[in-house]
């Protein structure tokens, strides 16, 4: 795990005792708390096993209601607390940094409703997002939402972080999906807006505050979420470019020509799909002949199939004849669907087997997108320490092109502060230079909260502080995160 010497436990929040065990103990079944240090390890540790936390008790409640008495007891007596869903993010937002409590949602799990008519879905926050989406299938609808940690990470996280993933290009972001939300806030006290109107403009939009808030300023039980129908024609198609120029045109033609039918844009580069190839990610081989410096995965999803198949046909056509891309393969079947699907999605897997991995996630402009990869090989290169058998093993980029970002990932034998001193706040400032944001959708959490003010003006940062104080005067939600 990386080191943050730099932080320092708050001792103005209190040390667990016998006495607080016996409280929790006493509104929670046995199983439901967790203290076996065995146990603990699963909850301290984040997935890239980048951040480790100290903490001695993990709590599972399966009611709002034991939320409630779980953070007003915290709240009174200054324990500090970490919410977690599926802990997968990747910005060590959801382990602890010290000995804070874990609240998990794991044991909420349960269904409230589904509208057919409108697609209104309501749902515990620890509903796991793969699990909604095939319940949704059976109904004719999807999740708005789909990400490669969609068979562990939960809605309640999703909401949390403000997940984007791979459909965003076409359904749009939480912000606008998320119809409504029950959160417990820090002393206890039940929000209950779980609305499913699609329109309410009756005062401030509350709900707002807790997308993307990392568990700061409460903690989300219940969610109410807008799903579109299912598409029932989906076609998938992998291109091998030459260039990053080819990228971005190929990016522009795709919305000239397949608008209203495309549903995803993504893209990853020659170092991304060797990793891929390398580490044998289930069910990922490359399809396509010869290597390319660039790779792009297109997505359509419409209502009529022929129509769809004909018109991706004209617009792949288009490019081959035009020397936009080099080659080209479409799915025949739902098999080989998945298998180009697991190629772009096995990348986060693939870097893990790599090593220890530096991940960062921007808003680029996309021109420039590309270079900044280049720039951070360059760098690299010069110190001497980028190659095969060196410190830094590889370089590599891919990511959502149709929502302007990118996803700069290295990966190295381990976590050392001269490789971290080499990157940052190098990549910070260079996002700031190109008026980026240095978290597109990961989130700040532990790992950029130093790093705001590349993104946030001071007077932003201000007054984000002055709501953080009144909604957790205590200060007991997901400490030492999220603000400098
Ligand atoms: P956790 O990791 O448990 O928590 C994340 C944050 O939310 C923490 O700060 C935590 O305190 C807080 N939190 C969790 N639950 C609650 C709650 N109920 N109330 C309040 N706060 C809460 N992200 C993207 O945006 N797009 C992607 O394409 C994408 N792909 C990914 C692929 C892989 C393989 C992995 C491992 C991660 C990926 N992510 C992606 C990261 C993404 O942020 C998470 O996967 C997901 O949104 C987090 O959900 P979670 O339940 O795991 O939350």
């Amino acid at each position: 795990a990386e080191k943050f010497p730099h932080l320092k436990r708050d001792e103005s929040f209190k040390k667990l005792s016998e006495e607080d065990l016996a409280f929790f103990k006493s509104i929670l079944p046995p199983s439901a708390v967790t203290q076996d240090e065995g146990d603990l390890d699963a909850y301290n540790n984040d997935w890239m096993l980048k951040y480790r936390g100290q903490s001695k008790l993990v709590l599972k409640p399966s009611t709002t209601d034991q939320v409630s008495k779980i953070l007003k007891y915290c709240n009174d007596n200054r324990l500090a607390v970490v919410p977690q869903g599926g802990n997968t993010g990747l910005v060590g937002g959801g382990v602890p940094v010290f000995d804070e409590i874990i609240l998990s949602t794991a044991n909420m799990s349960n269904i409230r409703s589904f509208d057919p008519i409108s697609g209104a879905l309501v749902c515990d926050a620890g509903c796991i997002l793969e699990v909604l989406d095939n319940y949704l299938a059976e109904q004719g609808y999807i999740m708005p939402l789909d990400l490669g940690a969609k068979g562990s990470c939960h809605i309640g996280g999703n909401v949390a972080t403000n997940a984007g993933g791979l459909r965003l290009l076409r359904y749009g972001s939480l912000h606008g999906t998320v119809l409504g939300l029950e959160v417990v806030m820090p002393d206890g006290t039940i929000l209950d807006n779980l609305s499913t109107l699609r329109k309410d403009n009756t005062g401030y939009d509350l709900k707002q505050l807790f997308i993307g808030s990392e568990g700061t300023l409460g903690i989300i039980t219940g969610v109410s979420i807008l799903t579109p129908k299912r598409s029932k024609a989906i076609n998938v198609a992998l291109l091998g470019l030459n260039s990053f120029d080819q990228v971005q045109a190929a990016f522009k033609r795709s919305k000239d020509e397949l608008s209203e039918i495309l549903s995803a844009f993504e893209f990853f580069d020659q170092g991304s799909i060797n990793l891929v190839k390398q580490h044998l990610v289930a069910g990922a081989n490359d399809p396509l002949e010869s290597p390319h410096p660039f790779y792009v995965l297109i997505e359509t999803s419409g209502s009529n199939k022929d129509h769809d198949d004909e018109k991706l046909g004209t617009f792949l056509e288009g490019l081959l004849t035009d020397e936009i891309v080099q080659d080209g393969v479409v799915a025949q079947d739902t098999t080989q669907l998945r298998n180009l699907w697991s190629i772009r999605e096995g990348i986060p897997e693939a870097l893990s087997k790599t090593g220890s991995v530096y991940k960062y996630d921007f808003s680029i402009p996309v021109p420039v997108f590309y270079s900044m990869v280049e720039d951070m090989k360059a760098r690299l290169e010069k110190e001497g320490i980028l190659g095969e058998d060196k410190e830094v093993k590889c370089v590599v980029g891919f990511g959502h092109i149709g929502d302007g970002n990118l996803h700069l990932n290295i990966a190295a034998k381990q976590y050392t502060d001269r490789i971290t001193n080499l990157i940052e706040p190098f990549v910070y400032e260079w996002a700031s230079k190109h008026a980026g944001s240095v978290s597109a959708e990961h989130g700040l959490g532990l790992m950029k909260a130093p790093f705001l003010h590349y993104s946030k003006s001071p007077t932003m940062i201000q007054l984000m502080k002055k709501l953080k104080d009144v909604m957790d005067p205590n200060g007991i939600m997901n400490p030492y995160k999220y603000l400098p």
